[in-house]
């Protein structure tokens, strides 16, 4: 793996590799862009086939997170730690998540890690009694707790947007909605979306989930009827790359718009999407709730109603990277991508000024 040149061609800032051999703590951390503040990205915890594996994903989720907290509007750079465990040999435990904190407190400030797969609010807690630079952890005063509602409401607020920008108006009501997962986010946008008088179907592989769906309303669907259903919106909030060569041509929505990360199997796919005249709510800005109800934070301690604020201007950002996705004749995600990139040039255009002292933009302590 010829690792510098793939930190080159998308000019990532660090690769670090953390271990200790007394814990069986094997973890990396990838900080991809820090112009427009400290590297914010969760912690996956994940039995990788291998370390290559795992380097790929890392280098991947990072360069997400920097486009992610770029477009929703918060100080923060982006980054990534992927953490190897095997849940036979080497599980993760309390003593691994304290060395783990101990290096992120040792990168003082550049990177501070938060839930991802696989990682709870416990393993938070954990890193928490050795580093500060942490988010989302229970003990913390001005903590901001679970971040799933703050992404199903941005998901919402995302749906209306894209139904104003595709029909002129942005009600949900009499929509046909079909929810891909109905677990932590997926459930929650069901309830906003029945709320305003949407007809909700819904798919999960999860019994439980099934019946608490049921229960709110939501019309449970085969999974294989999910691609070619004759509905107007498509919302995965389970798992990415749902959007594909097998799927698409199935296709009767107007709308793909949900949760998930990485919904394109391929970039291509947000091509094919506009050639069909799909409108595709790109995933990364759409579902920026939780990274925004977190790093709310950081602005000394949580405030649920200036982060609910900020999560709202999720409406604005989708119409501003459709009215470029229109102006320059390219797929959405081009479009989101172009939206982002524009963030960080123009502050990385201010850093040639002078100055002797860097305003710390986070104080965590
Ligand atoms: P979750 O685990 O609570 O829910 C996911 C649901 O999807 C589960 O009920 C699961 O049974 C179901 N599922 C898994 N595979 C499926 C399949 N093949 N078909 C149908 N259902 C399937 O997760 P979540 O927190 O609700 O997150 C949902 C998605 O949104 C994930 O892709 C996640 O990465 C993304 N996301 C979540 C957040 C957040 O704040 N939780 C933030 C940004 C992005």
């Amino acid at each position: 793996m010829d690792i510098f040149k793939i930190m080159q061609e998308s000019d990532y800032e660090n690769l670090i590799f953390s271990q200790d051999k007394e814990t069986g703590l094997k973890a990396i951390t990838c900080i991809h862009n820090t112009t427009l503040g400290p590297a914010i990205g969760g912690l996956r915890i994940w039995n990788y086939e291998s370390e290559e594996d795992a380097i790929t994903d890392v280098i991947r989720l990072a360069k997400g997170m920097t486009y992610k907290n770029a477009a929703c509007g918060i100080y923060a750079g982006g980054a990534k730690t992927v953490m190897m465990v095997d849940p036979e040999k080497n599980p993760k435990t309390e003593e691994m998540m304290r060395a783990f904190g101990r290096f992120v407190e040792g990168m003082n400030g550049r990177y501070l890690t938060a839930e991802d797969v696989g990682s709870s609010e416990a393993d938070m807690d954990a890193i928490y009694q050795e580093t500060n630079f942490v988010l989302g952890t229970n003990m913390k005063p001005g903590t901001s707790g679970n971040p799933s509602p703050s992404t199903a409401r941005g998901v919402y607020i995302g749906l209306k947007a894209t139904c104003k920008e595709k029909y002129g108006d942005d009600s949900l009501a009499g929509k046909k909605i079909v929810v891909e997962g109905l677990g932590n986010v997926g459930l929650c946008v069901c309830k906003y979306a029945l709320e305003e008088g949407a007809e909700v179907y819904g798919t999960d592989i999860n019994e439980k989930a099934i019946e608490k769906a049921k229960e709110a309303g939501v019309k449970i669907i085969n999974r294989d009827e999910l691609y070619s259903f004759d509905g107007d919106i498509y919302c995965p909030c389970a798992l990415g790359a749902t959007v594909n060569d097998e799927s698409i041509p199935q296709f009767k929505y107007d709308i793909v718009a949900g949760s998930a990360n990485n919904q394109l199997a391929e970039e291509r796919h947000g091509d094919i999407l506009k050639e069909k005249g799909i409108l595709y709510a790109p995933d990364f800005i759409i579902n920026a709730g939780g990274v925004i109800h977190c790093h709310d934070e950081l602005y000394g301690g949580f405030n649920r109603e200036r982060m609910q604020v900020k999560v709202d201007q999720i409406y604005d950002q989708l119409l501003k990277v459709y009215e470029i996705a229109k102006k320059e004749n390219i797929s959405t995600n081009k479009a989101a991508n172009r939206y982002a990139e524009d963030r960080i040039r123009k502050v990385l255009g201010t850093k040639k000024i002078f100055n002797r002292t860097v305003k710390a933009s986070i104080n965590p302590r």
